[in-house]
């Protein structure tokens, strides 16, 4: 492939003021396939705070005259962007599943997801952007418009390469901003893909720079940038409160989306065959490593033998192995670094007394000693207060709670420090009700796994989870847009 002047196959250049270009450091990392450590997919620039800088005035720049065409005019570009991933849909989703393991057909939900994601914030050119307010003044017109920030930093994580940037760089775009884009290391290969389909698709120079490195580097150097005007960050809650103090020192607009510790409650009348369906694929697809991915299930006493029964049942059927294999329903954790978190998880879990029922260690027969594979696992016998009822593990590992009675139940799914994405399984009207009155979290789903998100409706968390105005839908607005009250006396 030759854009500009990416002319290698498997080197992935930066893509500043509308050309594909080195890193001044001379320095690439590698990016590998976590399914087998030995195969490298891409190399990827090791960038400088030199080139985060010539990407950020590049955006500065091309955001002058970007600001100024139609909402629609900036929508064509994002329709066309949108045709450009979905025609390369399959190439994209499979490098998704050789750089972060989650399985071909996840993937290509992800890329297609991304498709829509476009085509939705497309449409949003035409949408409306301000209110008309009654003025006391009978003479006057009030009423408020929206202006973009100028330039935004983004800084993503790799648990969802195409989807996430994609769900930030859109709406960024179409209210008038210029970006400024780090993805994670580990799956910048992907990333650089999806950006490839902006640059087909003829975007200005300079209106979408994508900047690879250390987050020591880059990301920090997003945050301390004087010319960013707004950072759109999700990722660790740790790297969170960076962004959140850096951008507050200087005074500019941050969002961030962090972890989640999310519960399932199987109330006594739930229908326990979709709730051990749920909870399989919420706590399990991706090898768990999903921000509203299910960690703690929490059941009452009186189903609670049943349902253990029916979930390990489901578990032992999982089909572990690359992601690529069409057979496959788990891949590999995503790094050696993250296969190590989740093993050490399991250890403090031991220790601190739970029972292990399924699962536990690390799989190294059957052809994948090569890759970074954990059993799918299950503890009982936890207790509200052990490390791996608190602590988000990002692994696929759950933790069954017992408890007597529905306010116990939704007692416990409140005591954590994050309040991403809840679930409860239950007929009843009443359980309903009090899980959506009482549930802190986000994102609340009755008779739903707790991994499903919806493009167009709000996204993001409470307490530790999240921080400021939620992504998505037209909720995305309030990020990327400064209020500006006009008032009007001819
Ligand atoms: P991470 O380590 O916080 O990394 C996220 C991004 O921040 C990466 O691009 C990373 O760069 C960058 N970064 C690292 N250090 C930085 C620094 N000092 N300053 C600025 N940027 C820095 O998180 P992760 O391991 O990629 O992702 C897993 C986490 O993301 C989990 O906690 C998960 O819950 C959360 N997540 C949340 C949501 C949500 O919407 N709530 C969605 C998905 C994931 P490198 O490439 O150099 O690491």
């Amino acid at each position: 492939m030759t854009i500009g002047e990416k002319t290698t196959t498997n080197t992935y250049l930066n893509y500043i003021n509308g050309s594909w270009t080195a890193s001044s450091s001379g320095e690439v990392d590698k990016s590998t396939n976590p399914a087998n450590a030995q195969e490298i997919v891409g190399y990827i620039q090791k960038s400088t705070a030199a080139d985060l800088d010539r990407a950020v005035q590049a955006a500065k720049e091309a955001q002058v005259q970007w600001r100024k065409l139609s909402g629609a005019a900036r929508g064509d570009y994002l329709f066309k962007t949108a045709n450009i991933l979905e025609a390369r849909l399959n190439d994209i989703a499979e490098t998704m599943t050789r750089e972060m393991g989650k399985s071909l057909p996840e993937a290509k939900g992800e890329t297609a997801r991304g498709v829509a994601i476009l085509r939705y914030y497309a449409g949003e050119g035409m949408r409306k952007v301000g209110d008309v307010i009654p003025s006391t003044d009978s003479e006057a017109l009030m009423f408020t418009n929206r202006v973009p920030l100028g330039v935004v930093g983004i800084i993503s994580p790799w648990n969802f390469p195409v989807a996430i940037p994609v769900w930030k760089i859109a709406p960024a775009l179409i209210y008038g901003n210029a970006v400024v884009f780090k993805p994670a290391q580990e799956t910048a290969v992907t990333a650089a893909k999806v950006i490839e389909c902006f640059a087909e698709a003829g975007l200005p120079a300079g209106v979408l720079n994508m900047v690879t490195g250390a987050g020591s580097v880059i990301g920090q150097g997003i945050i301390d940038h004087k010319d960013i005007k707004g950072i759109s960050f999700t990722g660790s809650d740790q790297v969170g409160k960076l962004v959140a103090q850096g951008a507050v020192a200087r005074g500019a607009k941050y969002q961030l989306e962090m972890g989640g510790k999310n519960p399932v409650i199987v109330a006594e009348d739930a229908d326990l065959d979709l709730a051990v369906e749920a909870t399989v694929s919420g706590g399990l697809r991706s090898t768990g490593q999903k921000c509203t991915a299910t960690s703690r299930v929490i059941v009452q006493s009186k189903i609670y033998d049943l349902f253990k029964e029916k979930l390990l049942a489901k578990v032992n059927e999982i089909k572990v192995g690359d992601g690529l294999n069409s057979d496959t329903w788990m891949g590999p954790c995503a790094s050696e670094n993250q296969l190590n978190t989740v093993l050490s998880y399991i250890e403090k879990g031991k220790q601190e007394g739970a029972t292990l029922l399924a699962g536990g260690k690390r799989i190294t027969g059957g052809g994948l000693e090569n890759g970074f594979y954990v059993e799918p696992t299950v503890f009982e016998n936890v207790n509200r207060n052990m490390v791996i009822a608190q602590e988000e593990i990002f692994g696929p590992v759950l933790a069954l709670i017992k408890v007597d009675t529905i306010e116990e139940a939704l007692e416990v799914a409140n005591d954590t420090k994050y309040g991403l994405s809840a679930s409860i399984f239950t007929q009843n009207i009443g359980n309903m009700l009090s899980f959506i009155r009482e549930m802190d979290a986000g994102l609340v789903r009755i008779n739903a796994e707790s991994a499903g998100v919806e493009l167009q409706a709000p996204f993001g968390g409470m307490k530790q989870s999240s921080s400021h105005s939620r992504e998505q839908g037209q909720a995305a607005i309030e990020f990327y847009t400064s209020i500006k009250t006009v008032f009007v006396k001819a």
